[in-house]
């Protein structure tokens, strides 16, 4: 007697399922980009307790399309230009997909040698292949791995940071007063929630004012790091950012690495989404400086066609986070690791188990090579620069910058309020999903130009539905 799926069974209902992902992005296009429904139109769909009985698999996917499917905004549309993308493509789906058939966990290289050993290859691949400081790789001093966020990877940076601050004192006693963190008034947020996280209090968070380009002023940094050393106080960490997330702004490295080196100060450099971009040794510039950097992080979830969750951090100096970090209890000892003859990665980030996620990263860089990568990545900062020449052609929109990357910001001229309207109508019209920010107080729209499906046709589109909406929003209303 038995209530699992038998391998028959699962041959059956999988390949359906990858024939309904597959039917899935042909029709993508067809569904509203941004879900239309109301808080709580799917949880009362959903019955209050979980079946006695099981159910078909027939009957399940039924409700995914009844259900699930109306509550879905389309990440993966070529219409969606919110936020940062969370790109994907199907060589990384299959990736994932064996994954979850494996289903082994990492902690150890003993717990499954290949997992460890392909995620050390892949890491070092990717420095080569990005032009990343040669001390990143696992060979010289450094290494890489990969952490499920962006956010994990800064937390472990700022564990690290403070370690070495300490003489690896504040691990044992919790002792951290005195320590400061540096970041810009333009820093993701996830580098003050892990300053929150690691118990030093937002107090301690120094936010640093930015130029007209919304970069990181350097002279303000080193003002503010002198001001707390004559109080006494112990400056420790400071996250620099490759393409912030309000508007792609590039904090200079070199000029904020040489303040970090001179005061002794751990510098994480952050750049999440635009890091793909190093791909390009045209775009490569933005990074100089990156040798400066004690840790640096990039998401391929985010915009190089790998799905959510796969961040990539590398340290120029392994020791200092594995001291930090590491932990053998006596149920985890073996022979490999007690022999120092193997990379653990439990010892490179906060939690204990892994997912084996360089498989996809691995499926994604065998299938398109390093060649369709930047074809593909070169397209999309093509696409935005076009973006860009038509709102400074149109009389009525005004645009941000030229765009450093792939994510253009522009506004219309009647103001804030008729922005945002201008934004909501189109986002509710379901045609394509957009957001905003605000810069110096001014509301101003984003264009993440970056789905894997999106082409030139799309970019289009959406700009010229944006110059009509903006057309109907102007006219006086008869009333
Ligand atoms: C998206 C983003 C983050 C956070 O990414 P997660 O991987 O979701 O934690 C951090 N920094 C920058 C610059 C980002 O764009």
């Amino acid at each position: 007697m038995s209530y699992h799926m038998t391998p028959d069974e699962f041959r059956e209902s999988g390949k359906k399922m990858i024939d309904w992902i597959a039917d899935y992005y042909e029709q993508i296009e067809k569904y509203p980009v941004f879900s239309q429904v109301q808080p709580g139109d799917i949880i009362k769909q959903l019955p209050e307790h979980a079946p006695e009985q099981g159910e078909s698999m027939t009957d399940i996917m039924n409700d995914v399309n009844q259900i699930i499917t109306p509550g879905i905004t389309h990440w993966q549309s070529p219409n969606f230009f919110a936020y940062f993308q969370s790109n994907n493509s199907f060589p990384s789906i299959l990736g994932d997909l064996l994954s979850s058939g494996l289903g082994v966990q990492g902690m150890l290289w003993a717990t499954s040698p290949a997992c460890t050993e392909l995620e050390t290859r892949v890491m070092d691949w990717m420095v080569d292949l990005m032009g990343l400081p040669q001390h990143f790789k696992s060979t010289e001093t450094g290494g890489g791995v990969i952490q499920d966020t962006a956010s994990s990877a800064v937390l472990a940076a700022l564990l690290a940071a403070r370690e070495r601050k300490t003489n690896y004192h504040c691990n044992q006693t919790g002792d951290n007063s005195g320590l400061i963190a540096y970041i810009s008034t333009q820093t993701h947020s996830s580098v003050e929630k892990g300053v929150k996280v690691i118990g030093l209090g937002t107090d301690r968070l120094r936010k640093i004012d930015v130029d007209a380009t919304f970069a990181m002023e350097p002279h303000q940094l080193e003002e503010q790091i002198k001001r707390d050393l004559e109080a006494g106080l112990k400056p420790f960490f400071v996250c620099a950012t490759i393409g912030t997330t309000s508007s792609n702004a590039v904090d200079p490295i070199e000029a904020i690495g040489e303040i970090c080196k001179k005061y002794d100060i751990w510098l994480h450099v952050d750049a999440a989404m635009s890091g793909t971009a190093a791909l390009l040794p045209e775009f490569r510039s933005h990074f100089n400086g990156l040798e400066l950097a004690d840790s640096y992080a990039f998401n391929p979830h985010k915009w190089m066609f790998t799905n959510f969750d796969c961040d990539c951090f590398w340290v120029a100096d392994k020791a200092v986070l594995i001291k930090t970090l590491s932990i053998l209890p006596e149920y985890l000892k073996n022979e490999a690791t007690e022999k120092g003859a193997v990379i653990d990665y439990r010892d490179w980030h906060v939690q204990l188990g892994r997912r084996f996620r360089s498989l996809k990263l691995w499926f994604v860089l065998r299938h398109y090579g390093a060649e369709g990568l930047r074809y593909h990545i070169l397209q999309h900062l093509e696409f935005a620069r076009q973006f860009s020449t038509w709102v400074k052609a149109s009389a009525d929109f005004e645009l941000l910058n030229e765009p450093p990357f792939n994510l253009v910001c522009f506004r219309h001229n009647a103001g804030n309020d008729f922005n945002k309207q201008l934004m909501d109508n189109i986002n509710k019209s379901g045609k394509l999903f957009f957001s905003h920010t605000v810069l110096n107080n001014q509301l101003w729209l984003r264009m993440s130009i970056g789905q894997t499906q999106t082409e030139l046709k799309h970019v289009e589109e959406a700009w010229s539905i944006i110059c009509q909406q903006a057309k109907i929003l102007t006219l006086p209303t008869d009333n």
